[in-house]
């Protein structure tokens, strides 16, 4: 039997974050299901977590001081801000390397599938292993089997990703989301150039199902090969294969720690629901988390109170609130909907979108205030409609 005693489930970066800081000083055990550490995603969060993180300075690949937001009819606002596309290569590369100069083992091609509770110790059954440990970190993202066990999210619905690197051809803009609509239910595109020559480029649908009931990657090779975009993409560049897939949960988790197991990223909801900007919330709370836990291990209070009590919240909770109504509408928005949130993001300043987006708005001041006037006055306003909604939640039952 193998024994840790911290057990991190899910070798995705919220486990690799997670995990490096805890393995300075305790012992840690990683376990992944895939034969290696998973590099099928990148990044876009904002610069401030990089400033919080100045050890992952080199595992940027991009920066950029824009960002395009456009509607169906090709009306376009330009959000300016400090933006970082990361270089997913070398961010896990550079996890793994802490990971294994402390001491950490990292177990990749085991998948955990069982695991019980007993006298203040966690047994986990990962394929052929058992693993005995003190506290188990979940970071097991979308398809975490314990999440689903133990009932302990309230999931309201999901981005569904389909991507591929591709080469480029000329000056290409970083899209964030664009309503290219080549169906009745919008879905957007996205595209961040990287600094050798090439794009992230992906469609992303909200949906209340995680199954999906058309094909984006049809839909992504219209795009790609046949749009306007298709100018600036060069397809048959035979080294880009990296393709992207995924299902990114939204929701609350309504026990974020049972007794010795914490949830953490995908898997605790770390993400805010409607940018789903998840490693920018990650990134910025990542230490603190582990210095909850850390206390906890030190004094050995691993209970569900003790867990909760101790760890940190991933956001305010208002700006939870206001990501979750967003997101809901987010789920019916017709084309000409998220058109009156393209007018919105052209009108209001940009620091005010760049904290919403990233779920670090100040609620309290005077700029919230303007917002949620907004609402009565112009009704038509997307932004000011939730952030009136959301102060609605925050003093209702609905929260
Ligand atoms: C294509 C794509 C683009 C994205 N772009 C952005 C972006 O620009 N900015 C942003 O912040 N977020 C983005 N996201 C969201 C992104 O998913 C999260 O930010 C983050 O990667 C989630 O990390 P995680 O470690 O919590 O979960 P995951 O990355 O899902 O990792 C979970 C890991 O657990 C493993 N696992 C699952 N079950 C088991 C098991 N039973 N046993 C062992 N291991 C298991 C999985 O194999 C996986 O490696 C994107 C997502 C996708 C799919």
């Amino acid at each position: 039997m193998l024994t840790a005693e911290v057990v991190v489930a899910g070798g995705g970066v919220s486990g690799l974050l997670i995990a490096s800081a805890l393995a300075p000083d305790f012992s840690v055990l990683v376990i992944e299901q895939r034969d290696s550490l998973p590099r099928n995603k990148y990044w876009l969060t904002n610069e401030k977590v990089l400033v919080e993180n100045p050890q992952f300075g080199a595992c940027v690949n991009r920066r950029y001081g824009f960002l395009d937001f456009v509607a169906y009819d090709g009306l376009t606002a330009t959000v300016h801000g400090n933006y970082c596309l990361w270089d997913t290569e070398k961010l896990v590369g550079h996890l793994e390397r802490e990971l294994l100069r402390h001491g950490a083992q990292v177990l990749t091609g085991h998948r955990l599938y069982s695991l019980s509770t007993n006298r203040g110790r966690v047994a986990i059954r990962a394929s052929s292993q058992t693993i005995s440990g003190r506290l188990l970190i979940d970071c097991m993202g979308f398809g975490s089997p314990i999440v689903g066990a133990k009932d302990v999210a309230r999931i309201s619905g999901y981005y569904i990703l389909h991507g591929r690197e591709v080469g480029t051809k000329g000056v290409v803009r970083p899209i964030a989301l664009d309503n290219v609509a080549v169906h009745k239910h919008p879905a957007f595109f996205e595209l961040f150039p990287t600094a050798q020559g090439t794009a992230h480029a992906a469609i992303i649908l909200p949906s209340r199902d995680y199954r999906r009931c058309r094909s984006i990657g049809d839909e992504l090779l219209f795009i790609l090969r046949q749009s306007h975009y298709s100018g600036g993409i060069n397809l048959d560049v035979p080294s880009q294969q990296r393709s992207y897939s995924g299902i990114v949960p939204v929701g609350r988790m309504r026990k974020p720690a049972l007794d010795h197991i914490l949830f953490f990223g995908e898997a605790g909801q770390a993400n805010p629901a409607a940018s789903a900007t998840g490693l920018t919330r990650m990134l910025h709370t990542y230490r603190q988390v582990a210095l909850a836990v850390g206390s906890c291990l030190k004094r050995d209070t691993l209970n569900q109170g003790d867990l909760l009590s101790a760890i940190p919240p991933y956001m305010t909770r208002m700006n939870r609130i206001f990501q979750e109504s967003l997101f809901e509408s987010l789920l019916l928005f017709n084309s000409d909907d998220f058109r009156r949130l393209v007018e919105d993001l052209k009108e209001y300043p940009a620091e005010v979108i760049n904290s919403l987006l990233f779920a670090d708005f100040n609620f309290g001041d005077l700029r919230a205030w303007r917002l949620a006037a907004d609402a009565l006055f112009r009704p038509h306003r997307v932004l000011g409609h939730h952030v009136a909604r959301a102060v609605r939640r925050y003093f209702s039952w609905r929260r």
